[in-house]
């Protein structure tokens, strides 16, 4: 059965590198490209780029042959999930989607939720704060509307050229334990946390760390999906694989 994972995520490497074991599966992970060294498992079929719009992944889709779709783009994909559930509608094909859950707030948790940028800039205020950003390089930008503030802008590659007239800049790709953000909010006098709910172990040491300071976080509220079936890990999307072949 030849599967296209839609990639971007750890949830994504985890199951292609699953699939790798299984003889009755042949998947292919697919990335945008957005990432300048992606981390694609040795070994593993894969394809980099766009497929141009709902018409050109509908024609790779048959053109390989795939009899199923994973979805497993990061939460804040606002486009190719839907991309995905129309040409998998259109080949007639299931789709799975591949969602961590979101993270929750627990006791002792300062969090706000908003829908945009804009909203989480408005919270911050007028005055000047010093600000852990963690939203990710390409919307790093966005703040540059609010250059009173201090930012601490981590990201996985450079952000260039650097928006933000007050800022340390650090490249750095997760896993980060507690110890490691402790570190970071404290050295830098951190006194709010931004980032978006994405969910997932491998950056909610922050989370664990502004709770430990008292920090405030505000987080970027995900965008809607499409409806389909959802699995929240790779095993579960592995089960769910292995009962459609039943
Ligand atoms: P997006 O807005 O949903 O997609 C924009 C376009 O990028 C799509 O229309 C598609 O181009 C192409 N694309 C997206 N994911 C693709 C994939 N897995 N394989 C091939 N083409 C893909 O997505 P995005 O927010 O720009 O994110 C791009 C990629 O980075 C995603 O794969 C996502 O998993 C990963 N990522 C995103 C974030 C985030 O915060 N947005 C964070 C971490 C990782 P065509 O229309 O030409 O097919």
């Amino acid at each position: 059965m030849r599967i296209l994972i839609l990639g971007g995520t750890s949830e994504a490497s985890e199951l292609v590198k699953l699939l790798a074991d299984e003889s009755f599966f042949q998947a292919t992970l697919s990335l945008a490209g957005r990432t300048r060294q992606p981390q694609i498992p040795a070994g593993i079929s894969h394809r980099i780029g766009g497929f141009g719009g709902v018409a050109g992944l509908v024609q790779w889709l048959r053109a390989q042959q795939i009899a199923v779709l994973v979805d497993a783009t990061h939460p804040f994909a606002r486009v190719m999930p839907f991309h995905a559930a129309e040409a998998a509608a259109i080949c007639g094909i299931p789709m799975l989607a591949l969602r961590r859950p979101a993270w929750q707030a627990g006791p002792g948790d300062d969090w706000q939720e908003y829908d945009d940028h804009a909203g989480i800039i408005a919270a911050l205020g007028a005055g000047p704060r010093r600000i852990f950003l963690t939203v990710g390089r390409l919307e790093v930008p966005a703040y540059a509307t609010a250059p009173q503030h201090f930012y601490l802008v981590r990201s996985i590659d450079p952000v260039v050229p650097q928006p933000l007239p007050e800022a340390i800049w650090l490249t750095e790709r997760g896993p980060f334990d507690l110890d490691h953000e402790l570190g970071l909010l404290r050295q830098h006098c951190i006194d709010a946390v931004v980032s978006k709910n994405s969910g997932g172990f491998a950056t909610e040491a922050k989370l664990l760390a502004a709770r430990k300071l008292n920090l405030p976080v505000l987080l970027l509220r995900r965008p809607p999906k499409p409806v389909a079936p959802v699995a929240t890990n790779a095993a579960e999307a592995l089960d769910w694989l292995r009962a459609l072949h039943g």
